[in-house]
């Protein structure tokens, strides 16, 4: 019989037909795409190649099985002997691999490595010395003997020992600890199965199945691909992360991040948000062996080993020159706002968890560029900014614990209504009660800290209930407060659910709506005007009143002026304070000019950070409605803010 004929017609090597075809397609698949450069890669590359050789290995043996009178003994022998000691290795490797990925692409330790090898060659020696007999007759084929068995013994080690794995405490994602679960008991039924039917030769299709199963849920390219840029994705960044601080070597980590990517999202839509992304990391491949992810929403992360006679400074410089320019896009001519921070990794952290942190947190702390022309913004991650972020988090952490047990105090600062004469409201001004910890933090530092870490709703929530049930407590309104003017954030005012939290709020205590001016600063951290003017407008329907806060620091601008939302303009310290200081002589244009303007248009005006008898008569002569500042008290507890009213 030749070999095309046997390849054809014997019934015997049907299973492991249908395995090659099989395995040569997975082949084919994972060698078509660009491959992440991990440890546990490179093993399960020689563990499906090794699959491949191993079906060539068993075809062989059924073929000098089946014609056991035409070849030598030593033949047959060794055929076999290559069977076993393949699929020996091969389920080691698996389990070896297994192993790699759980631990985070670890290396293991020199006795780790003694332990995992040991059941392997001690089945080695069993396959080289052991004795081996044959089965041949009209029902089929097989082989017995210590050569033959010792494979099921290793097995069961390697295989019961990579579940084991799986129920530890490690990397492995929920939905990997499953599928390699079900690929080992797919492999021990049908060694089970193999065990009790000798005849049946079925191991090929045994391994082609548990490698599709882990091949579909690690190997399986796409799961480390985005589908929109076509970059690797966060998956992909995480794994190699791991890689790159179990090797051990010195790396970068560069975030490219697109400081506009809202604005374009907004502008062009997402698709050409896409797009751009696509194209800088087009751009960046060639300077990054290719690897580049896409790690966040609007950034991508490229991982730089660099040779020893490179610099990153010159790999920046380069990537800065190509970068500076614009996306055509569909057509489009789409301008980015673009910075690269790098972090020395193995000089400044050493966990993955650190680069998250930080990197997250420098991408949040970018500021826009003045200067207009240029595009690229370039931050070496400093010891400064581990120390900035470090107070970031602990006030993170301050913030949730007084979310959860009321650790907010709220101070009150009177404000003087010049043409009554008299103090008619005060702003409410939240403290923390923690300055145990690192001190005293400033409320404006904690808010945003509070609204990055979408916490700032409940902080809200929490803040405003303070108010109110000091205010119905105290009766206020009795002792002549006419109102209360509290602070909303920008992203607060975002909540579509705040106008019927606050109107709860209000009635829970006995309180009416108007009591309430609420002081909003619109930042560029306002997503969608609509969205806070939606909310405005519902909470004016309530009864509620609006102050513009922070009138001259730049982001109201004059047509926000004609908003008929505010009933307030909230003049900064920033736009009064100059008036006062002797140069230069244009200082004396602005102010009166703004008062003026603000009169015309049928504006009241509220004066903060008055500080001297000098700016009270100022202010009072040009018809500045309100004032507010230290002149006539800093912001004061709820038991002084009372004596105060009292007294006044
Ligand atoms: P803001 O709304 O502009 O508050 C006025 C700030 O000016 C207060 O600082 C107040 O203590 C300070 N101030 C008042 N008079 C004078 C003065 O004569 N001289 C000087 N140098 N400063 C004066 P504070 O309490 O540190 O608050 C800072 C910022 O934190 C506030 O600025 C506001 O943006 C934010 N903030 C404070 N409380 C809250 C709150 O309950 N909710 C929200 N969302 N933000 C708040
Ligand atoms: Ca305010
Ligand atoms: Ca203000």
């Amino acid at each position: 019989m030749s070999i095309a004929e046997f390849l054809l017609t014997d019934i015997n090597v049907r299973f492991q037909i249908a395995s090659i075809l099989f395995v040569v397609l997975m082949l084919m698949n994972f060698l078509m795409y660009e491959k992440l450069p991990l440890l546990s890669t490179k093993f399960f590359a020689i563990a499906l190649f090794g699959v491949f050789l191993e079906l060539i290995f068993d075809i062989t043996t059924v073929y000098t099985l089946t014609n056991i009178d035409k070849v030598a003994p030593w033949q047959n022998r060794l055929a076999h002997q290559l069977f076993i000691a393949g699929m020996d290795a091969l389920i080691f490797s698996l389990f070896f691999y297994i192993k790699i990925l759980a631990d985070g692409q670890k290396r293991p330790s020199l006795l780790q490595k003694l332990i995992c090898v040991a059941p392997l060659f001690i089945s080695l020696l069993v396959i080289i010395f052991g004795d081996l007999s044959y089965v041949v007759n009209e029902k089929g084929i097989y082989s017995y003997g210590s050569v033959a068995t010792t494979i099921y013994i290793s097995a069961a080690i390697y295989l019961i020992a990579s579940i084991i794995i799986t129920f530890g405490h490690n990397e492995l994602e929920q939905n990997s600890r499953w599928s390699i679960r079900c690929a080992m008991v797919v492999c021990i039924l049908i060694t089970l199965f193999q065990f009790n039917n000798k005849y049946v030769l079925s191991s090929g299709l045994s391994f082609g199945l548990m490698f599709l199963l882990i091949f579909m849920s690690f190997e399986n390219p796409k799961e480390h691909r985005d589908q929109e840029t076509k970059c690797f994705n966060k998956r992909a960044y995480h794994l190699l992360l791991s890689e790159y601080f179990s090797a051990k070597k010195p790396f970068y980590v560069l975030d490219i991040v697109v400081n506009n990517m809202q604005n374009i999202n907004n502008k062009y839509g997402h698709d050409i948000g896409h797009k751009v992304l696509t194209q800088i990391a087009m751009e960046c491949k060639p300077l990054a062996n290719n690897l580049v992810f896409h790690s966040r929403g609007n950034t991508l992360t490229l991982l730089l080993r660099l040779p020893e006679e490179e610099k990153i400074a010159d790999k920046i410089a380069n990537l800065t020159t190509i970068l500076e320019r614009e996306w055509n896009v569909d057509g489009n001519g789409v301008a980015t706002d673009l910075s690269i921070n790098v972090l020395d990794v193995l000089n400044s952290v050493s966990s993955k968890d650190e680069v998250y942190d930080i990197t997250l947190y420098v991408a949040g702390k970018h500021v826009a560029s003045k200067d207009k022309d240029k595009h690229v913004e370039v931050c070496y991650i400093d010891e400064q900014q581990f120390k900035a972020n470090q107070r970031f988090l602990t006030i993170y952490n301050i913030l949730q614990t007084a979310i959860a047990n009321d650790g907010i105090n709220i101070v009150y600062q009177p404000i003087y209504s010049t043409k009554r004469q008299k103090f008619i409201s005060a702003e409410a001004l939240v403290r923390l009660k923690d300055t145990q910890t690192i001190g005293f933090i400033p409320p404006d530092e904690f808010i945003t800290v509070a609204e990055e870490k979408g916490l700032i709703n409940d902080l809200g929530d929490m803040i405003f209930e303070n108010i109110c049930r000091f205010a119905y407590e105290n009766n206020l309104v009795e002792r002549g407060v006419e109102y209360i003017e509290v602070n909303i954030s920008a992203l607060q005012g975002m909540d579509t659910s705040l106008p019927d939290k606050l109107k709860n709020l209000v009635e829970k205590y006995n309180l009416t709506t108007n009591f309430f001016n609420l002081e909003i600063t619109e930042t560029a951290a306002i997503e969608s005007m609509e969205m806070l003017a939606g909310n405005m407008s519902k909470l004016k329907s309530y009864g509620f009143w609006f102050s513009m806060d922070d009138f001259g620091t730049g982001y109201s601008n004059l047509a926000k002026l004609f908003d008929e939302n505010y009933e307030l303009i909230k003049f900064d310290k920033s736009l009064i304070w100059p008036y006062f200081e002797a140069e230069p002589e244009r200082n004396k244009v602005l102010l009166p000019g703004a008062i003026n303007l603000i009169k015309d248009l049928g504006g009241k005006i509220v004066a903060e950070g008055v500080e001297t008898k000098e700016m009270v008569d100022m202010l009072t002569e040009h018809g500045v409605d309100y004032l507010q500042g230290y002149y006539f008290s800093k912001p004061i507890g709820e038991s002084d803010y009372l004596e105060f009213l009292k007294s006044h």
